[in-house]
């Protein structure tokens, strides 16, 4: 297989040979904002190996080169250092709008600059789908039905969204990057996709970004404290990198162009998601109560029958399989003395 659960690298060598091995037709050109990512560098991967020719455009504020330097040089790939706040001239047939830091952490740092990449980085991605009549797809997130008082979450529902507090500038952001995406279908006749992508994790996610999986799993691989925030009894399904880059590619080349879903139903509480992660590692760190973070939403699962229904997509990889190779993949870069 290409690609190496132990390393969450590509076999660079077997990649750029299956891609050599692709008939030579004329290439849909790709271009993926955001791609050098988390979620981004597993898309791309997926469509290089498809065969097309992929533009990635990431101006690297948390993304890495190291995610998909295993395709620099390759004929069919272009990395080009591109902040999405400033308008971008290229020739594509689709266009993956990820351009957005997607952790509390990071979004917060400059909560201004968080929501011009999502306001006006998503104006400029689709004033260029207007342009070169390019399919648009933006990946929106569970986090624009807030703290819900709907449980599972529908795509019919509107959320509980605070407009003024501290996760307001991503959570409002992509909101009205949702609005954008419509008012340019309907005034423009773009067209487009909507992911709303619920708690996503796998290799590469930055190990230094603060989310529940990366942080549970490097500090009991190191033997900390585990840190859950408030209580623990707050909820959040998890799904593996793999799963949402097949959900991603359906929905792109499918007919759907209402908002979607995509997420993993496996539901649990932060308090159990620790306990996972201490007994898969086998170490001795101890779970501890830190105080609550403001506005933290207190339950989330996907009600994914869109997904179902209309892109035939549902999840193939459990949690517990998931895990298991992202603890791999955080026990390499330790070892490698990537990150402490
Ligand atoms: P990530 O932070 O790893 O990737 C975001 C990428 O966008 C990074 O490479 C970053 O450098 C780039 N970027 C940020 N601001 C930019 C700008 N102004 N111009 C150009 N590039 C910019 O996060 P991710 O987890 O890979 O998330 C990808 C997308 O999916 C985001 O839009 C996020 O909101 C969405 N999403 C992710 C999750 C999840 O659980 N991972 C959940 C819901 C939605
Ligand atoms: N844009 C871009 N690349 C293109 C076409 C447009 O970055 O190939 C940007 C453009 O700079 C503008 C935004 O997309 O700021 C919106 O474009 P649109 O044509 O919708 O609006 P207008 O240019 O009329 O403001
Ligand atoms: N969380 C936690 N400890 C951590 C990091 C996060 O208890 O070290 C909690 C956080 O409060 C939230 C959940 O885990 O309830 C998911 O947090 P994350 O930042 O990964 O994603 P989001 O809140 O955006 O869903």
């Amino acid at each position: 297989s290409l690609y190496l659960p132990s390393s969450g690298h590509v076999d660079v060598a077997a990649a750029h040979a299956a891609v050599r091995k692709l008939p030579d037709v004329k290439r849909k050109r790709i271009l993926v904002a955001g791609g050098a990512g988390f979620v981004g560098s597993h898309l791309v991967d997926r469509l290089m190996l498809m065969g097309y020719e992929v533009i990635v455009a990431d101006n690297l504020f948390t993304g890495s080169k190291r995610n998909i330097e295993h395709w620099i040089g390759h004929p069919h790939f272009e990395f080009i250092r591109h902040d999405v706040v400033d308008p971008l001239m290229v020739e594509v047939d689709q266009i993956y709008n990820l351009a957005c830091p997607a952790s509390p952490p990071h979004y917060q740092l400059n909560p201004v600059k968080t929501v011009k990449t999502s306001v006006m980085g998503t104006i400029n991605m689709l004033g260029l789908a207007k342009r070169v009549k390019a399919r648009f797809l933006l990946t929106s997130t569970s986090e624009i039905y807030g703290d819900p008082l709907e449980h599972p979450q529908k795509e019919s529902y509107w959320g509980n969204v605070n407009p003024i507090g501290p996760r307001a500038c991503y959570d409002e952001g992509k909101r009205v990057a949702e609005t954008l995406t419509y008012a340019y279908r309907q005034q423009n006749g773009v067209e487009v996709r909507v992911a709303r992508i619920f708690n996503t994790f796998g290799p590469r996610m930055n190990a230094a970004d603060g989310r529940v999986v990366s942080n549970f799993v490097l500090q009991a691989l190191s033997g900390k404290d585990i840190t859950v925030y408030g209580d623990g009894t707050q909820t959040r399904s998890f799904q593996y990198v793999h799963d949402l880059v097949d959900g991603l590619v359906a929905l792109m080349e499918g007919e759907c162009s209402e908002p979607v879903n995509l997420g993993n139903p496996e539901e649990y509480t932060i308090q159990t998601f620790a306990e996972i992660a201490r007994n898969l590692i086998g170490r001795e760190s101890r779970i501890v109560n830190l105080p609550a973070t403001q506005d933290d939403p207190k339950q989330r699962r996907p009600d994914i029958s869109r997904a179902k229904e209309e892109l035939r997509w549902e999840p193939r990889f459990s949690v517990k399989q998931g895990i298991e190779e992202t603890v791999e993949y955080f026990r390499m870069l330790k070892e490698a003395g990537y990150i402490k």
